[in-house]
């Protein structure tokens, strides 16, 4: 530690995480430690290295080629592996776009097997220009979906054609459109695609959106299949009567069902629009929108650029929100929602404060604070009317750093953001 110190004392730039660790089982700790936060980190690392900081120990611990004893890496998993992938496979998502992914040779990455990975779209695949039979290189790290990264080249088959989405919705044959400007061909029939509604049901009955507990994506498919449900606002037409007539379902878990069902008409706006799944539009983006707008309403009446000036919305999103929300098929959804009970408001007793000192601003707070929890620190400042953010950017207007604050301190230097200490954040909401 002594050399790491002197180091920074003479301004080199040292990880502000190196630490001192005291026998093994705490050194075991600490690189488990680092692997789990690997994916936090804004820079790659593919192992961690334990040095004996007795230098006295050294010659005694001595070298075995040219590997020192005392320095020793801790490696983690490979993230990446090379496999040949089969073909690329065709996908329809909830809003009828066609996903390409890649069928690989099962190969180990990343701690498990993985024979599928994702091409993200056809901009994704036409870049990395990969074709089948090719060898790839692909890419797991921790939750995300395996990715293919890149083809090895040259290919083998040099004359290997690149591949295009199908003319005709693999699930539903219908002829397949690319929209002019768009980057997704997709599948038109958006009322008709059995795999867009099996999407759209998996989503919108999933945990962050209207978590309907016992209606999972298998459930999903069989009242799909049954014609019990044809769109998610069928979904709370569901009775008890009905559900005992699907096989495997017996009077204790239609009762169930139909009960969370019924508790899913209180989830909040936000979930609500999220749930809705319109392209774009992740939890984050559909919280920010409800906190901006407050009504479906008024986020339906909004303009391009009114929809912009939301936390995290660009220029072309937003174009996409108001053409998503105002297409006639999501928009007779949300009426036919609207009539089922489901929030589309927010509601008041969940607004922010208004008329405090920190009304309509955005903060961020990194770091420990020396007597705050975070807990107590957010709920000061939604108390005086501001909305806590979790990363900077140049609409954010506080960053309130404590100890060993990270990125978000240098981006907020970056674009000159206000910069508090905990006696700041007090200050300014005590105004
Ligand atoms: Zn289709």
């Amino acid at each position: 530690m002594a050399e790491v110190e002197w180091l920074q004392e003479q301004g080199f730039k040292v990880n502000p995480d190196t630490a001192h660790h005291q026998g093994v089982d705490e050194v075991v700790r600490r690189c488990r430690w680092w692997e789990d936060r690997r994916e936090a980190l804004d820079y790659e690392i593919d192992g961690v290295v334990v040095k004996v900081d007795e230098k006295a120990l050294w010659g005694e611990l001595g070298v075995v080629g040219r590997e020192p004893r005392w320095a020793i890496a801790w490696k983690f998993a490979p993230t990446t592996a090379t496999t040949t992938m089969k073909k690329v496979v065709w996908n329809v998502g909830r809003t009828g776009h066609l996903v390409p992914f890649a069928m690989l040779e099962p190969v180990h990455v990343g701690g498990v097997t993985v024979s599928t990975a994702t091409l993200h779209n056809e901009e994704d695949l036409a870049r990395k220009d990969v074709r089948d039979g090719d060898e790839v290189v692909v890419m797991r790290a921790g939750d995300v979906i395996p990715q293919v990264v890149s083809p090895k080249l040259p290919r083998k088959n040099k004359s290997a054609r690149k591949p295009k989405p199908p003319r005709k919705c693999p699930a539903c044959g219908t002829p397949t459109v690319k929209p002019e400007g768009g980057v997704w061909t997709i599948c038109p029939n958006r009322s008709g695609c059995p795999e867009q509604a099996w999407q759209h049901v998996k989503h919108f009955v999933s945990k962050g959106a209207m978590d309907i507990e016992g209606l999972g994506e298998k459930q999903a498919a069989v009242f799909l299949d049954l014609g019990l449900i044809t769109d998610v606002a069928d979904i709370y037409d569901l009775t008890e009567e009905r559900l005992v007539e699907v096989d495997r379902f017996g009077e204790t878990s239609a009762r169930n069902l139909v009960a969370a069902i019924d508790q899913s008409r209180r989830r909040p706006f936000k979930r609500v629009l999220y749930a809705l799944g319109l392209p774009g539009v992740g939890y984050v983006t559909a919280e920010a929108l409800a906190d901006h707008f407050g009504d479906i309403d008024l986020l339906y009446d909004a303009d391009p650029d009114a929809i912009a000036e939301v936390e995290g919305v660009g220029p072309i999103m937003a174009e996409q929100i108001t053409e998503s929300i105002r297409d006639d098929a999501t928009w007779d959804l949300v009426k036919k929602l609207k009539e089922k009970g489901l929030q589309f408001k927010v509601d008041p007793s969940e607004q922010r404060a208004t008329g405090g000192p920190l009304e309509g601003k955005t903060v961020v707070l990194t770091g420990s604070l020396p007597a705050l929890t975070r807990g107590r620190a957010e709920a000061l400042v939604k108390d005086a009317g501001g909305k806590i953010v979790n990363s900077v950017s140049k609409k954010t207007d506080y960053v309130v750093a404590g100890e060993k604050p990270g990125s978000k301190l240098e981006k907020a230097e970056k674009y000159g953001t206000e910069i508090l200490d905990e006696a700041g954040l007090k200050a300014l909401v005590a105004q």
